[in-house]
């Protein structure tokens, strides 16, 4: 970038607040994909809505891509790029109001998802979607994604859970859609804004929902000889009308690992275990409680613990929010694939990812939120040896594939980013791609704000030819 663009982008948001260097820009290099690298020319910092403006207006008059990014801990690639600049909202951290008469609260993008729940609880309130990464993402990185989480079983995803929000589109327009109330007027053109990925603009504030922390909450640790026994109770439990808060299974490999690291008291060397949490008052609880241990039983659980205090109940909690970290402990490198299937085939596609894993001689760890049939098969590998990671890569595409065969989705909650695009064409026909392409390019005409995502790299005739994974060019 020529000295003259970098002086403007100082002035802009303070020569401390636009990192230029190879150096300072190396940690923006991926999110939570680590397969996947990009090299930004800038990252900038602003502190203000008018420095975003200022910076997306000068990105159209340069022709220079632009792409948001909250913490980075996204799984698809989405805030990953090959070039042009990084607008981090990481300064763009306040609770602007919290509203307990209409139990709304007004956040910026930047906000930490964990530190606005913290900030509600003396008020009894909390936000109710809750990755598991949510002691670090943000309302943007939510928001951008429709992101998910344990609890979102019962509370759903981002998307109810957003009332209001500010936008900057791609060429530097101000949109103010929703409010403190759920309104349906006109087209849903917040709802087109959830989950879009940061491809239609950014996101600059949010009124959010605020849902009120249950009476009682009791959470059981179900233990099975097998995860296709877990995933049968768990297709029980929905089938019998229960909402449960939460249904998590994690399997053997994920137990082992996540004892050792957390020592939450799993059993190291169970088949699976359920994680199961019911929350609401207490007369519905107890009979809720009493079917579900009665389903247990019936499929021959080998222990039914519950947890007695807030202490337990929150180092299992830590145990399965951790697993992906833990991961870390014992292998250089892992994949997190995140495909859906509905909750009654979760048995089926247990049995096919155990047969690609053998198939393609890799191991593979599952901790999932299950009661949404929502999978995330962790393929542990080495980066370093490149034979290995294209087994990883097709073995994650085979995963995928069964996913859609058994009617569910490419994705339940990590998005399509720079990692899925191209295994669109296996859910969507090429007409359906197109219409969702207009919509884009109605918003995103100049394709500037994070170009390269969702979209296949290439029209497709609604094919999946094996591979898809292993073109994507900076992978391996
Ligand atoms: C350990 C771990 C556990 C996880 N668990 C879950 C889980 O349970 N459920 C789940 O859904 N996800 C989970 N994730 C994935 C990830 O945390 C979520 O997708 C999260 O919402 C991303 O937030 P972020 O702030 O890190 O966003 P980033 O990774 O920085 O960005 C994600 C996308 O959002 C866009 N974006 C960011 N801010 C804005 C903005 N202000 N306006 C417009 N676009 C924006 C970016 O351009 C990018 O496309 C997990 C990740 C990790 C590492």
């Amino acid at each position: 970038m020529n000295k003259n663009l970098q002086g403007i982008l100082k002035r802009i948001v303070g020569s401390e607040n636009a990192l230029l260097t190879p150096e300072e820009i190396l940690v923006y290099e991926s999110d939570g994909v680590s397969l996947i690298k990009g090299k930004p020319e800038a990252v900038l910092l602003p502190g203000s809505i008018e420095e975003i403006v200022k910076i997306v207006k000068l990105a159209n008059l340069y022709n220079i891509p632009f792409t948001a990014r909250g913490a980075g801990t996204g799984l698809s690639g989405g805030c990953t790029v090959q070039s042009g600049w990084v607008i981090s909202t990481a300064r763009l951290n306040k609770i602007i109001e919290i509203d307990l008469v209409n139990r709304t609260a007004r956040v910026q993008p930047g906000v930490v998802n964990l530190a606005l729940s913290e900030t509600l609880k003396p008020h009894g309130y909390f936000f109710a979607p809750d990755p598991s990464s949510q002691s670090a993402c943000t309302l943007g990185g939510n928001f951008a994604e429709n992101s998910g989480g344990p609890h979102c079983l019962k509370y759903g995803m981002t998307l109810p859970h957003i009332l209001g929000a500010s936008v900057i589109l791609p060429d530097g327009e101000f949109l103010q859609l929703g409010g403190k109330i759920s309104g349906n007027t006109g087209c849903d053109l917040l709802g087109l804004m959830v989950g879009s990925e940061g491809t239609l603009g950014i996101a600059v504030e949010f009124v959010v929902r605020l849902t009120p922390i249950p009476e009682v909450v009791r959470t059981f640790l179900a233990v099975f000889s097998s995860i296709g026994i877990a995933s049968k109770v768990v297709s029980e439990i929905t089938a019998s009308g229960i909402v449960p808060a939460a249904l998590e299974i994690l399997d053997k490999l994920t137990l082992s690992v996540v004892e050792e690291f957390v020592h939450a008291g799993y059993p190291a060397d169970a088949g699976a275990v359920l994680l199961i949490e019911l929350d609401g008052n207490e007369v519905q609880i107890e009979e809720e409680a009493e079917l579900v241990k009665t389903i247990c039983q019936e499929n021959g659980v080998i222990t039914l613990q519950e947890a007695r205090d807030e202490e337990y109940r929150k180092k299992l909690w830590l145990g399965r929010k951790s697993a992906f970290g833990a991961f870390g402990r014992v292998s250089h490198d892992f994949f997190v694939m995140d495909g859906v299937v509905p909750p009654s085939r979760l048995s089926e596609i247990m049995n096919k990812i155990q047969e690609i894993g053998k198939k393609h001689q890799v191991q593979i760890a599952n901790v999932f939120h299950a009661g949404d049939g929502n999978l995330h098969p962790n393929i542990l590998f080495d980066a370093r040896e490149k034979e290995m990671v294209k087994r990883v890569l097709l073995a994650g595409e085979e995963i995928l594939m069964e996913c859609v065969a058994l009617g569910g989705a490419v994705s339940g909650e990590h998005g399509i980013g720079s990692e899925k695009q191209n295994l669109m064409p296996l859910m969507f026909a090429e007409e359906d791609l197109e219409a969702m392409r207009k919509i884009h390019d109605f918003f995103n005409p100049r394709n500037l704000c994070n170009p390269g995502k969702i979209f296949p790299n290439q029209k497709t005739c609604g094919e999946v030819p094996s591979g898809r994974y292993l073109s994507a060019a900076s992978w391996i």
